[in-house]
């Protein structure tokens, strides 16, 4: 049948579930009691915060009040889950999402935070159609449609190196239209055979070079998937950005339109802060 009352009003109902839904997040978020000095605390973990300017201090403490308020946290294996934790992981999830908005992670709520490294059981069938079970030993990972799964490490140092936060959290981006395969939903004015290309050659030269032994700064782990390619250059990105910069420039320009942010534009500030590795 054909309601063309429907049709009309439609836009206007999802436009007031929307602002609905803002308001209930941010009354949520207000209620949150997060100290100064939590904040001050969490926030000199992550050395890449820092070049902020103020106006983006800000909208990054709005944000992570409000992405804590509307997810559904859960400790697993007995971990407590405490407001240091939440913080320190709305930050870093928050990071990419700066200049996007909190509607990219719209769609799932679950967040389950394990004490470090944890074993997910996998299945894989052979050729001759036999099932083989073990157990993967993984740092997090997203589900589509799904909760994030992610480790816990107090002391920073423990993850020298890798992101995991903003790792799943890019994973949670790509997966925005579909499959994880390395490509998120553009924004107007970016092309997705450009991206296609840039990522592709960069993801073939990383793979070679990795299957050549060589030692290289960006994570080996890139050399996985083009999902997991766009995954680690995104941790890259925002913490050791002179590093992608210098390694493949267009990888870090498309990241820069996609994010919406230009980190090495401050690298040697970030540089000069970065713990050594
Ligand atoms: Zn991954």
């Amino acid at each position: 049948m054909h309601n063309p009352g429907t049709h009309e009003s439609l836009p206007f109902v999802s436009l007031m579930i929307g602002r609905i839904t803002a308001w209930w997040r941010g009354r949520q978020a207000e209620r949150l009691d997060i100290s100064p000095a939590l904040w001050d605390v969490v926030e000199a973990r992550f050395w890449f915060l820092d070049h902020l300017r103020q106006d983006e201090r800000t909208e990054l403490r709005r944000l992570a009040r409000e992405f804590i308020a509307s997810k559904e946290w859960s400790g697993a294996q007995g971990l407590e889950l405490t407001p240091h934790i939440q913080l320190a992981i709305a930050l870093q999830a928050c990071l990419p999402i700066l200049h996007l908005g909190l509607d990219w992670y719209a769609g799932w709520v679950g967040i389950i935070v394990y004490p470090g490294d944890f074993l997910i059981p996998r299945q894989v069938m052979d050729e001759g159609g036999v099932v083989h079970e073990y157990e993967d030993q993984v740092m997090g990972e997203a589900w589509y449609g799904g909760p994030v799964l992610i480790s816990w490490f107090h002391d920073p140092d423990d993850t020298l190196g890798v992101n995991v936060v903003i790792h799943e959290f890019a994973h949670k981006l790509d997966m925005k239209n579909g499959d994880a395969d390395g490509m998120p939903p553009l924004h107007e004015g970016m092309s997705r055979k450009r991206w296609a290309a840039v990522m592709g050659s960069a993801f073939e030269d990383f793979r070679r070079r990795v299957d050549s032994g060589e030692e290289t700064a960006l994570d080996p782990y890139a050399a996985e998937l083009p999902s997991e390619f766009f995954a680690v250059a995104s941790e890259a990105f925002f913490e050791d950005t002179a590093m992608l910069r210098s390694e493949y420039p267009e990888v870090y320009d498309q990241l820069r339109q996609f994010y919406r942010q230009d980190p090495a534009a401050f690298s040697g500030y970030l540089e000069a802060h970065q713990p050594p590795r």
